[in-house]
């Protein structure tokens, strides 16, 4: 069975995450989506709500399931005897850190090979940071992420948020 990993931060989910999965989900048996526990960032949702926010925009994917994990990626890629671990590139901007993350990895574990999928151009320039921006300044964030997230930082936004 081939398994592969999707780990991020996911704060929150948007539609650029849900295509990198769902091509993933079609070239593997299996895709676990783990959010991470990032003790650098300071996340706008905590981690339950992370997982919870994913598990309802992938409800309807059979072969990807939602975890988190803490630590090493290379680590808990391991202890799931994944095979890859998924990673999804936007510009170039993403390619030096993405770069050496993987070099890293593979030294630390060289039986993980790290799979790099391609933004859609339609969602390139699209990541968690502008939305949680956009939202926060109240502009319409609904062609960016799955209708659950939108509802989520609605009321998170509440005093703000204008219709669209
Ligand atoms: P991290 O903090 O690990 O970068 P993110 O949740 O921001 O976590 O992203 C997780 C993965 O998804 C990363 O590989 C990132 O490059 C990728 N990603 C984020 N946004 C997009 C997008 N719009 N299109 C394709 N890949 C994306």
């Amino acid at each position: 069975m081939k398994l592969a990993i999707y780990p991020g931060s996911f704060d929150p989910v948007t539609n650029g995450h849900i295509d990198i999965i769902e091509r993933a989900a079609a070239l593997f048996d299996h895709v676990i989506v783990s959010v991470s526990v990032n003790s650098g960032k300071t996340p706008l949702f905590t981690l339950q709500e992370r997982v919870e926010l994913l598990t309802e925009a992938l409800k309807s994917y059979r072969n990807v399931s939602v975890d988190s994990f803490k630590g090493l990626t290379v680590n808990y890629a391991a202890e799931k005897k994944a095979q890859a671990i998924i990673r999804g590139l936007r510009a170039i901007s993403d390619f030096e850190n993405e770069f050496q993350m993987a070099l890293t990895n593979k030294k630390l574990q060289p039986d993980v090979e790290t799979v790099f999928m391609m933004s859609q151009a339609q969602w390139s320039f699209l990541s968690s940071s502008v939305v949680k921006e956009v939202a926060s300044l109240g502009g319409c964030i609904r062609d960016f992420v799955p209708d659950i997230v939108e509802k989520a930082l609605q009321e998170r936004f509440a005093e703000l948020w204008q219709d669209c």
